[in-house]
C-alpha cells in the first residue's frame, strides 16, 4: 500500500521538550521490568497497568491536538516516545495504534464525529485500538477485500471476516475498512470501500464475534466476525467508497511510528549485548575481546544509527507538512531490518543464554520479528520504492 496525501504541518516540539519526553517514558517504563513482560508473555496476557500508565501520562494522546486534549506533540516526538518504550525493554506493539489510528479521524472525520471521539480517546475514556483491514483471503491485496458494508436507512450491515485484528478485545471502538460499492461496478479500482467506526461494545454479540490468534509472541491479535453487524451511518468516516485513500493516508504516521519502535529495539538489543560481551568471560577473557564478538555488535550499531537518520529525517518531513512517504517507508524498511540484525546478533551473542527466558533476549526477538511483516511487509516497501520512487513497472 502506497501513502497518497502527506500531512500537515505539526506543532515543532523543542529538542529539550523531546528529552524531557525520553526521560519521562523511561521513568515510567522501569516500573514494568522485564518479570511482567515475562509474565504476561507466558500466559498471553495483555498489559493493561502498562497500557493504562502510558494513557495517564498522556503519551499515547500525543499526536491528537490539544483542541481535542490530547498533547498536541510532534511526528518526531510521538515517535521518541515509542523508541524509549522498547529501548527500555517493554512493548509498545499492544498499543501504539492508539497513537495513529485516530488519525482517519482526526483528518477525515465531520467536526461533530471529532467532538465525539477524539476528546474521549485523549482522556482514555474510550479506545481506538483496532484497526479492521487484513483479511483472509485478500492478505496484502487490500483492494480485494471482501467484506461488506450495505447501507439499509440509517444503518449499515456489516458481513464479512477480519484477520489479524489486533487489540480488538482490548479497545472500545474499531476503525474498519469495508466494500460498500462492488469491485466490478467501481470507476476506479480503488474506489468502492468505505471507513466505518464500530463501536464494539455496542455490536459485541449482535453481529460482532471476536476470537483471539495465538501467536509466536503475545500480542492480543484476533480474527473477528461480522454477521449482520448494524453500525449506524452517522459513523461512517468522510465520503462513502473514498474509505481506501483515508487509510492510505494514515500509513506515513503508522510507518513512521514503528519504525521508532525498532530503533528502540535495535539499541535495547545493542545494549544487551555489549553489556554481555564484556561480562561475560570463557577462555579467560570477556567475549567481547573477539573480533567475532565485537563485530556484528558494531555492525548491528552501524545500522541502528543509519536507520534512525531515516526516521528522523521522515518525521521531520512530516512534522513539516511536506511530502514523506519514500523517507517513512525506507524508514520502517530500514529500522525493521536493523531491529532484525540486532536481535539476531544478541542471541548469537548470548549463546546459550539467548535462549532463556529470563534473559528477556528471546522474547524480545521473537517480538521484533513481527516488524518485516506487519504492518507492511518489507516487499511491498521495496515495491513501493521500485514503483513509486525509482520509475520501474508495477509488479503486481
Ligand atoms: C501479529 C500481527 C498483527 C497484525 N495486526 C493487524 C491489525 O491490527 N490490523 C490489520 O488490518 N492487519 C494486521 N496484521 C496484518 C498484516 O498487516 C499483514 O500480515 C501483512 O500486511 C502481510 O499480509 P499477509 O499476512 O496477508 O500476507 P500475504 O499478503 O498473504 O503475503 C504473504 C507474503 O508474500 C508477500 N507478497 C505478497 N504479494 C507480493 C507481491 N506482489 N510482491 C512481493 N511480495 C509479495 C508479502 O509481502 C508476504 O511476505 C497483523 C499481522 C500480524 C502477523
Amino acid at each position: 500500500m502506497t501513502a497518497v496525501r502527506e500531512p500537515t504541518p505539526t506543532a515543532p516540539t523543542s529538542t529539550e521538550e523531546i528529552a524531557q519526553i525520553r526521560a519521562a517514558v523511561k521513568a515510567l517504563c522501569a516500573n514494568f521490568p522485564g518479570e511482567y513482560w515475562r509474565k504476561l508473555d507466558r500466559e498471553r496476557l495483555y498489559p493493561s497497568e502498562f497500557v493504562a500508565a502510558l494513557t495517564k501520562a498522556g503519551f499515547l494522546a500525543a499526536l491528537i491536538p490539544e483542541e481535542y486534549g490530547g498533547s498536541g506533540l510532534s511526528m518526531t516526538a510521538a515517535a521518541a516516545i515509542m523508541e524509549e518504550i522498547q529501548k527500555s525493554g517493554c512493548n509498545g506493539a499492544p498499543c501504539h495504534a492508539q497513537m495513529y489510528t485516530m488519525g482517519t479521524i482526526l483528518r477525515h472525520g465531520s467536526p461533530a464525529q471529532k467532538a465525539r471521539w477524539l476528546p474521549a480517546i485523549a482522556k482514555g475514556e474510550l479506545r481506538l485500538q483496532a484497526f479492521g483491514v487484513t483479511e483472509p483471503t485478500s492478505g496484502t491485496d487490500t483492494l480485494s477485500l471482501r467484506t461488506t458494508a450495505v447501507r439499509k436507512g440509517d444503518h449499515y450491515v456489516i458481513n464479512g471476516q477480519k484477520l489479524w485484528t489486533s487489540r480488538a478485545e482490548h479497545s472500545d471502538l474499531m476503525l474498519l475498512l469495508a466494500r460498500t460499492t462492488a469491485k466490478d461496478q467501481v470507476k476506479r479500482r480503488t474506489e468502492g470501500l468505505s471507513v466505518l467506526v464500530v463501536d464494539m461494545r455496542e455490536a459485541k454479540g449482535k453481529g460482532l464475534t471476536i476470537r483471539p490468534l495465538r501467536t509466536m509472541m503475545n500480542h492480543a491479535t484476533t480474527e473477528v466476525f461480522f454477521d449482520e453487524m448494524k453500525v449506524p451511518a452517522e459513523n461512517l468516516i468522510g465520503e462513502e467508497g473514498q474509505g481506501f485513500r483515508y487509510i492510505l493516508d494514515g500509513m506515513n504516521a503508522e510507518r513512521i511510528l514503528i519504525s521508532g519502535e525498532c530503533i528502540g529495539d535495535a539499541r535495547w538489543f545493542i545494549d544487551k549485548a555489549t553489556a554481555y560481551a564484556r561480562e561475560r568471560v570463557v577462555f579467560g577473557r570477556p567475549i567481547g575481546q573477539n573480533q567475532g564478538i565485537q563485530f556484528p555488535i558494531a555492525q548491528a550499531y552501524a545500522a541502528s544509527e543509519a536507520a534512525a537518520l531515516m526516521v528522523e529525517r521522515a518525521a521531520r518531513l512530516f512534522d513539516l507538512g511536506e511530502p514523506c512517504g519514500k523517507e517513512a517507508n525506507m524508514a520502517k524498511l530500514l529500522g525493521a531490518d536493523a531491529a532484525w540484525q540486532a536481535a539476531d546478533m544478541c542471541v548469537q551473542t548470548y549463546g546459550g543464554f539467548g535462549f532463556a527466558e529470563e534473559f528477556d533476549v528471546e522474547r524480545k526477538f521473537r517480538e521484533t520479528r513481527l516488524y518485516r511483516v506487519a504492518p507492511i511487509s518489507t516487499n511491498l516497501i521495496l515495491s513501493y520504492l521500485a514503483e513509486h520512487v525509482l520509475g520501474l513497472p508495477r509488479s503486481y
